[in-house]
């Protein structure tokens, strides 16, 4: 169903939502935008730009007990499975969990993901405001037509269109049911707003055609840009931290006291950092800067979309702003490969 309502019937279906179970939105922070709890739809910002970091760290957080044990046999693994739903999601942001989704599915089921992902309801909204560094209009996530449980979009003339797809929507969505349904001018006044979000969305023109990237990068491997680059990078591993499709983590056991009782937990971990791909007997498989400075666009642009058959950059831009080096742009260094590949 999709329905049509104003800004206070809006309110007032968040405010219910929120009385019923656990909660998270965009808010503002100092100068910028960040998921929290939400605790009143008044303090929801669906104008927001970006967010400092993506809507990942509810599905995959930041550290996350897997099990608990006692002695050298006994455990008892942990599992989320408290239902939750995140308001103002960002279609790209929306695309990278998809391809999360497809990622902890494949072959090896992550189960801790997989749970918690089930109990997650994704109420997306298109992009109001466009922020300093996005190109999600290059990256084919400037909209999505599915693939959320609930879409809001606001249309010309204040009102918002509110596209419920799923059971897990229609499940938070009681006192939605009695509103308008959207009309033809509303679904028009819709696809306006994608089309112009499609064209808005490109602060940086990306000049390589997606499908082609995994054979440019194959192409690169040898290029100079990467040595180039890398000797300016702090290996700081900001850009993972804050990319919505970076999903890597280390795995750590905390021991007790009494040497017996413990906890067994995953942190994110990040592929420029320098001790990632150290293993046991420190040898480090990519001890160079500019091997993991490499890396990285060798897992978005190539290993990935061979894995998925998708793009694992969706242009959220959040690795340009954090970036102190101002060396992890995504489409500076594919554009750089292509310019080089077009000189011979
Ligand atoms: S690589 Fe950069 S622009 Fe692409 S999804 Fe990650 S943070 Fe966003
Ligand atoms: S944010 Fe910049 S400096 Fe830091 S690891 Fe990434 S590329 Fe290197």
């Amino acid at each position: 169903m999709i329905k049509i309502v104003g800004k206070d019937a809006l309110e007032t279906w968040v405010d219910e939502v929120i009385a019923r179970m656990r909660t998270y939105g965009v808010q503002a922070k100092g100068d910028h935008f960040s998921f929290e709890s939400l605790r009143r739809a008044a303090d929801l910002r669906l104008d927001y730009d970006v967010t400092i970091l993506p809507p990942k760290k509810y599905l995959q957080p930041p550290r996350e007990t897997l099990l608990r044990f006692s002695g050298a046999v006994e455990y008892e693994s942990v599992f989320d499975e408290d239902p939750f739903v995140i308001f103002g999601i960002h279609p790209y942001d929306l695309e990278a969990i998809l391809q999360m989704d497809a990622i902890f599915e494949k072959d090896q089921r992550d189960e801790h993901y997989l749970r918690r992902r089930s109990k997650a309801v994704l109420v997306a909204c298109d992009v109001e405001t466009v922020s300093e560094n996005v190109f999600a209009g290059c990256m084919g996530t400037a909209y999505l037509e599915s693939g959320f449980d609930i879409l809001i979009t606001k249309i010309d003339g204040g009102d918002y269109v509110v596209d419920i797809q799923t059971d897990a929507g229609r499940s938070i969505a009681d006192s939605l049911k009695s509103a308008k349904d959207a009309n033809k001018k509303a679904l028009a006044a819709r696809r306006e707003v994608w089309n112009k979000n499609k064209a808005r969305l490109r602060r940086h023109k990306l000049e390589v055609p997606l499908e082609e990237l995994p054979a440019l990068l194959e192409a690169g491997y040898e290029h100079p840009i990467w040595e180039e680059r890398a000797q300016r990078c702090y290996s700081c591993g900001s850009c993972n931290l804050v990319c919505p499709t970076c999903y890597c983590f280390d795995v750590r056991d905390d021991v007790g006291w009494d040497l017996k009782h413990g906890v067994r937990a995953r942190v994110w971990d990040g592929c420029l950092l320098a001790g990632f791909a150290e293993v046991a007997g420190g040898h480090n498989f990519r001890r160079n800067r500019a091997d993991r400075y490499r890396h990285r666009y060798y897992r978005k642009g190539k290993y990935l979309p061979e894995m998925i058959g998708k793009t694992a950059c969706v242009g959220c831009g959040r690795c340009i702003t954090a970036c102190t080096a101002k060396i992890a742009n995504p489409v500076e260094v594919y554009n750089a490969l292509l310019e080089e590949k077009d000189d011979h």
